[in-house]
Parts: C-alpha cells; structure tokens; sequence
C-alpha cells in the first residue's frame, strides 16, 4: 500500500496494524490485514469507507468472523468491523431495529427478557445482526429474513432503507447485497409478544440439540456446505466415509460431517485441501457439485482453483 500516513488523522475508531485475523475468526485462522479498524460510529465508518474509496483501497466488512475461512497470508487493505459503529438496538413495542454489529445471541437473550419471540431459534448463531442478513442464516426451519421487515445499508456513501420486498434473497444468499461495497448498518424485525419463560424453555432445547449434533467445542465456521435441494450436506459426506478425514491440524468432525474444525494450529490450506477432497469425493460418488456456505476470502486464484 502507498502511503496510509494520514489516516490516523482522518480517523478516530480503534485501529491496528499488521493485525492477525486469526484472532477474529471463529476458526482462530487467518493471516494479518494491513489495518484492521474498528470505527466509532456511523459517521466514522462513512469516513473510513470514503477514504479508502478515493484512495482506491481494498476493504473488507468484518462482522463476527463465524463464517469465514481466511487465507494464511490474510487480506490486503483494510478489515473494517462495525461492532462499535452499528452496536445500538432500537425497541417499538414488538418491532426491533439492531445494529449491523449487535451479537446475535445476545439480542436474542435481550428479545427474551422482553417477551419477544420469533429469534429464539437463533441463539446459537455465533455471528452479528449484519453477518446474519448478509447470509439469510438461519436453523430449525427458520431463515433470518422470515422476521425482517427493512434493511439498512450504505453504499459508497449514500444511506438506505430497503423494505423486505425489495430485496432479493434465498437459501443463505441476498442478492441485492453481493456487492462487498454494501455495509449493513441495521435491521428491523417483526416479532411476537411470547411468554418469556416459555421461550427461555424453547431457546434451552434449541441450545441442547446443538450440543448434541455439532462440535461446539472446537473452532468451525458452522456448516462449512449448504445443503442440497431436499438433501444434507452432511448426509452425503458422511455416506462417502469422509468423517475423521484429517489433514495438518484441520478435520472433518467425528460428530457432524459438514463441520471442519481446527484442532488446534490448523492452518487455512489444511481446511482448503478438505474441501477440495469433500468436493470431489461427493461429486464422484453421487454427482452433486456441493456449493460453499463458507466464505473464502484473502486466497489466490491459484489455491481455489477447481474449487468453486
Ligand atoms: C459453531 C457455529 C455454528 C453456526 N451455526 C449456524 C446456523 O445454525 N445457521 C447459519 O445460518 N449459520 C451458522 N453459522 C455460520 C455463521 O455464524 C453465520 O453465517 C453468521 O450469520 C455470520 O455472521 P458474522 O457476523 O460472523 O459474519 P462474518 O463471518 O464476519 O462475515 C460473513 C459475511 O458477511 C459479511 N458481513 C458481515 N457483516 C456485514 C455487514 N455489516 N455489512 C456487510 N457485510 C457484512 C462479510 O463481509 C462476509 O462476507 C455457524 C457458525 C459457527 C462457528
């Protein structure tokens, strides 16, 4: 990069050099960023995006880190995390508007304490409000976009607010915000007044099912496949024999096949050669090319090639 002397001028959030992205994953992976930035507030975030647009800088949007693997040689330019700036949470009798950087667990738990159902399901979602409308993520049956109403983003500058309607989305992909330029600054939910201990009892099953059926207790990005049309991800990795499959310290779980987790000092290329094997094992044995859930970032063309 040229010279970035002038933004610690420019720019008042916390910021961090050379910054290991391992240490913001879900999967403690990733090679350093230039500068990670964690802006202020929203005008501070506009600054920052401004900055590094008329200066030609790559940035990147950084929620939770649940769902990405990061290259080992991390991501050039600017890792930008809106945990600070987009951290409010707006309460309208059952309509709730979250910050982008609001940890979804937690609004689920404030949600409860309210007596405000329709998320509860959420509650083992490790990422942020934003991460979870970028990917429509969701479990149990229900999607993230079953409970928006409206969609807040800003796009080279410009704010807006976006009714479900005029948003295109689908199984864990939203079209309309495939543009790595469009940040996510909040979302507004329509929930359902619920008895609270009712939906502590419903929170605790979902939590326990979790427990049984994935690793939680090891780093993961999740379900590292989606599912097939009327079929599991998990179900065919399985079938091929591929549960335990280990290489370095990365592996695919003895518990859920469609988990890799890092056993410890994994490094990216270790998670990256499994899904290559997964990949090509499925598509040989039932001839289902399987579509990543996880998302890649800060690899050469080279390391992904034949992969999606
Ligand atoms: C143990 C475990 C269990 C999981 N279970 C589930 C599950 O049941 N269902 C499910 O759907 N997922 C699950 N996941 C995956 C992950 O938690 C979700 O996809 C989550 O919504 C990602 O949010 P995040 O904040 O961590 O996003 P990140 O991983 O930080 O980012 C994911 C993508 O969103 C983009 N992004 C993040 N924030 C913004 C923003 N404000 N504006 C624009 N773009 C943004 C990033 O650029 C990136 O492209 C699981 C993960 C783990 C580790």
């Amino acid at each position: 990069m040229q010279n970035t002397d002038d933004i610690t001028q420019i720019f008042k959030g916390v910021i961090f050099e050379n910054e290991p992205l391992s240490r913001h994953t879900w999967y403690q992976i990733g090679g350093p960023c230039d500068f990670y930035c964690i802006p202020e507030d929203i005008d501070n975030l506009k600054e920052l995006i401004g900055y590094c647009e008329k200066n030609r800088y790559d940035y990147f949007i950084h929620g939770k880190g649940s769902n990405l693997l990061i290259g080992d040689n991390g991501i050039r330019g600017f890792v930008i995390d809106v945990s600070k700036a987009c951290s409010f949470t707006k309460i309208e009798k059952s309509i709730i508007t979250a910050g982008a950087g609001v940890y979804m667990p937690k609004l689920v738990l404030e949600c409860e304490k309210l007596g405000l159902g329709g998320i509860e399901m959420f509650a083992g979602i490790p990422g942020s409000v934003g991460g979870a409308i970028k990917m429509n993520a969701g479990c149990h049956g229900k999607e993230i976009f079953d409970v928006l109403t409206a969609v807040t983003v800003m796009q080279h500058g410009s704010t807006v607010t976006m009714k479900k309607d005029q948003v295109e989305f689908g199984y864990r992909h939203v079209k309309t915000f495939v543009d790595p330029a469009i940040v996510i600054l909040s979302g507004t939910m329509q929930l359902e007044y619920t008895d609270a201990e009712k939906l502590s009892e419903r929170r605790k099953e979902f939590m326990k099912k979790r427990q049984q059926t994935q690793p939680i207790n090891l780093p993961s990005s999740g379900s590292v496949f989606k599912n097939p049309k009327n079929d599991h991800a998990a179900r065919l990795i399985d079938q091929c024999g591929l549960k335990g499959l280990r290489i370095g310290h990365a592996s695919v779980s003895t518990k859920h096949a469609n988990f890799i987790v890092n056993e410890g000092g994994a490094r990216a290329t270790d998670v990256l050669q499994i899904i290559k094997q997964i990949k090509e094992t499925v598509f040989k044995r039932f001839g289902v090319a399987l579509e990543l859930e996880v998302k890649l970032v800060g690899f050469s063309q080279d390391e992904l090639n034949n992969l999606i």
